[in-house]
């Protein structure tokens, strides 16, 4: 039950000796039951780490750190540290079969991943008053549930609107008087052109007042163009499957970056080539290790994704440490309405096309307010001066696929062989131009 202005005072107010301590016990309790899973006693034998002799944060770093191919590297079910029947829920991450990873949850689990994205929710001012409206995809992806549960746990009105159709997104926040909203922050964007085609003005026809965005990078100049749109307050909310999904880390009302709940997660910040902790306030990979999880615990996770901690204290009263927006990633995932992408997929579905050339290239784009992907494939050369009509059928076979794999359209253009850069050294598969992606 929230408190005054916390959710779960007695954990958002822990000070820095606290956390550590708790840290420290619930790490014990994890490394005890990681030793249930077939996984883990493998790769702790292999790493020559003895869980019990862990008496510092410090002696963590000797196990070598895991990564989304170690998930993928087999049945998932091997990480379990429960019998099957205990696990209620799977989600997994963006991407179909060989780049998906599988999470799995115990009752236990989704009850700890309610509260923690309840205690962001409520950090942000979301009150049982609030009409919620979730226009996140449902289903596996974590952004749906995850929201969902925890608004309904606030006790929030929930409309779970799911992603797309824009004009029954609008006409619902009318017709129910929405006050928060979960959503994309390039999907806000564009839906800021539907109101505008409707004749509508968010600020004068909606009561908006809280927007938590996420699942995507975004700069601080588009929040503010939407917070000045939409006239709402727009809260980052970072997380990912692995660690359940949203609520790793959130911003409070004070908008200086995302508190990580180390009462949940052990945060590393890591130089991502030597794996060595990088000094407080420069950018490293960030690597967590869940604290709160039964089922399917995970140890030293690397995200991929880049990131500084702010080295002082919020005003918030919140020790629990910030860290900044997501700068960019190590590898080369990239995300399109939400959605991830590596290019090794579009590669693969190129590869099992006949008439398609040696080389290919994703462009990313912002066209009007819209993400936009492309791929430029260079096709063979009898393909390239055969018919008209051969090459329109090419084009709608590689759409097809891509779109089965990827889970996004993108718009498929077939170029003449030899025009498009070649791979000297590592080809660029990926040029981003998107505005609100990157800051300069
Ligand atoms: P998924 O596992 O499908 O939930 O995707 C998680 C990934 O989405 C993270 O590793 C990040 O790369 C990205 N992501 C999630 N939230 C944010 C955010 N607030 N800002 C930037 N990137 C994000
Ligand atoms: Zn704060």
């Amino acid at each position: 039950m929230p408190k005054g202005d916390f959710w779960n005072p007695e954990m958002e107010l822990l000070d820095r000796g606290e956390i550590e301590a708790l840290q420290m016990k619930r790490l014990r309790e994890v490394l005890e039951r990681c030793e249930r899973s077939p996984f883990y006693r493998e790769w702790f034998r292999e790493a020559g780490f003895y869980p019990h002799k862990v008496c510092s944060l410090a002696d963590l770093r000797s196990l070598p750190p895991m990564d989304k191919d170690t998930l993928r590297g087999g049945d998932p079910r091997r990480f379990l540290t429960v019998p099957l029947e205990d696990v209620v829920r799977l989600h997994s991450s963006s991407g179909t079969t060989g780049q998906a990873t599988v999470v799995f949850h115990t009752a236990r689990d989704i009850e700890a991943w309610t509260e923690l994205v309840a205690r962001c929710m409520y950090m942000t001012g979301v009150r049982r008053s609030d009409v919620f409206q979730n226009m996140m995809g449902y289903g596996l992806f974590t952004g749906g549930l995850g929201f969902h549960y925890a608004a309904e746990r606030i006790g929030c009105l929930v409309i779970p609107a799911g992603s797309g159709n824009s004009r029954r997104q609008i006409q619902l926040m009318r017709d129910f008087g929405t006050t928060v909203i979960h959503v994309i922050p390039s999907y806000a964007l564009y839906l800021l052109d539907v109101f505008r085609e409707l004749g509508l003005d968010p600020k004068r026809d909606t009561a908006l007042r809280i927007a938590l965005i996420g699942a995507e990078p975004h700069t601080e100049s588009l929040r503010l163009r939407l917070e000045e749109s939409y006239g709402f307050k727009a809260y980052n909310s970072y997380g990912l499957s692995e660690m359940s999904g949203p609520g790793v880390a959130f911003e409070c009302p004070f908008q200086e970056g995302m508190h990580v709940w180390e009462d949940s997660f052990i945060l590393e910040v890591l130089d991502p080539d030597s794996l060595e902790p990088v000094p407080v306030g420069e950018e490293g990979e960030l690597v967590f290790t869940s604290l709160h999880r039964e089922g399917m615990p995970l140890l030293r996770y690397r995200t991929r994704d880049l990131a500084y901690v702010y080295p002082d204290t919020c005003r918030c009263g919140r020790s629990h440490r910030r860290i900044s927006r997501i700068k960019g990633r190590t590898d080369d995932m990239f995300i399109v309405k939400g959605v991830n992408i590596f290019p090794m997929q579009v590669e693969r579905v190129l590869l099992g096309i006949l008439g398609v050339g040696s080389n290919y290239q994703i462009v990313l784009d912002t066209v009007g307010s819209r993400d936009e992907m492309r791929v430029l494939v260079e096709v063979s050369g009898d393909i390239w001066h055969g018919e008209v009509r051969e090459l329109n059928r090419l084009r709608r076979r590689i759409t097809e696929q891509l779109r089965r794999e990827i889970l996004v359209t993108p718009l498929v253009e077939l170029v003449e062989p030899g025009t498009l850069p070649a791979g000297e050294g590592k080809a660029v598969r990926v040029v981003d131009k998107r505005e609100h992606v990157r800051e300069e």
